[in-house]
């Protein structure tokens, strides 16, 4: 059993309840290499900004959950020789889809998990996110869970459709299980092709297919039941239309990818959401740098020379996401 704590970490609890009171948003990155975790802890450590961690189902099969974890305990200590004297990591399972993993992350020192039990019956998902809240708050690890269901395609999660949370579900959920965060459903979807091109209507200005509007009043609704506690947002890449042009015109083929305004985040963010999930904007970011490498010096094969500067390209996407997204820069005490 290893404790989070000497590793470094910390859990969201402290961290959700300044972002709140601050009308700003944690960023949660995926990661499961070593150039996406060094573009986020340089972005994060640049920025002044708090920074959650996140570990998927897909990258523990990936990379190896014990690996990770490791890689998480040097992210601390990367933060500091970067020269953060007190960085907020947080580690966090994304997805957790049993008791079981949970409490194997829990164990090796993950400082927050997330229950995923909204797939299930209304009550098995409150016995289900309360058996794992009972477990990890021994430890002082906090737990996510879901209420509602999000439509799009993310590793092994998956939903052809969205069901929006029930606002009138959320008090009951929340006091029964003692989670101390809630992810809803408000239109936000996994995946780089969140809507269908018939879904969306094109901006005159820009020629851009433009989504519909995320639904803010189920997170009102959410806001007005839940007064003052944290609300989580997964799915909510944007999909930079520039990412996806160099891919598509260095030999890529990615059709009518698209994602959330960030104005709409942006919205959200000043409210009761506390978390903002990003993972496929990073894997756009990544494949637009190599594939242009690729492109412009076919004869290139040292690995450094294209993850090099797919890790700078992903480091710029998470500042302009921390500085002009969640607002979550210049949070940290020196
Ligand atoms: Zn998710």
């Amino acid at each position: 059993m290893i404790n989070y704590k000497d590793l470094g970490l910390v859990n969201t609890k402290v961290m959700f309840e300044k972002a709140m009171k601050g009308g700003y948003a944690i960023p949660a990155f995926n990661f499961n290499n070593m150039e996406q975790l060094q573009a986020i802890v340089k972005a994060a450590v640049e920025t002044k900004s708090p920074v959650i961690l996140q570990v998927s189902k897909g990258a523990r099969q990936y990379a190896n959950q014990t690996l990770l974890r490791y890689m998480a305990e040097g992210a601390v200590a990367y933060a500091k020789e970067l020269g953060c004297q007190n960085p907020e990591i947080v580690l966090h399972l994304d997805h957790g889809d049993s008791f079981e993993t949970c409490k194997s992350c829990i164990d090796m020192g993950f400082s927050s998990v997330m229950i995923d039990g909204s797939h299930l019956p209304y009550e098995e998902n409150v016995a289900l996110t309360k058996k794992v809240v009972d477990y990890a708050h021994q430890f002082d690890v906090t737990v996510e869970g879901e209420l509602g269901v999000l439509a799009g395609v993310e590793d092994e999660v998956s939903s052809d459709h969205h069901t929006y949370t029930d606002p009138a579900e959320v008090v009951d959920f929340v006091t029964k299980t003692g989670c101390d965060s809630l992810a809803i459903s408000i239109g936000t979807s996994h995946g780089a092709f969140k809507f269908t091109p018939e879904q969306c209507h094109v901006d005159p200005a820009t020629g851009r297919l433009v989504p519909p509007p995320l639904a803010f009043d189920v997170l009102d609704g959410v806001m007005k039941e839940l007064p003052g506690f944290p609300i989580v947002l997964h799915g909510s890449s944007s999909v930079p239309q520039e990412e996806v042009e160099i891919i598509n015109a260095n030999g890529g083929a990615l059709k009518a990818a698209i994602g959330i305004p960030e104005e709409e985040l942006r919205k959200a963010a000043k409210s009761s959401v506390c978390k903002i999930n990003i993972d496929s904007d990073s894997r756009l970011a990544m494949t637009a740098a190599i594939r242009k490498v690729f492109a412009d010096k076919p004869a290139e094969f040292d690995p450094r020379k294209y993850l090099g500067p797919a890790r700078d390209n992903m480091e710029k996407l998470y500042k302009e996401k921390i500085i002009n997204v969640l607002g979550s820069d210049n949070k940290l005490v020196d």
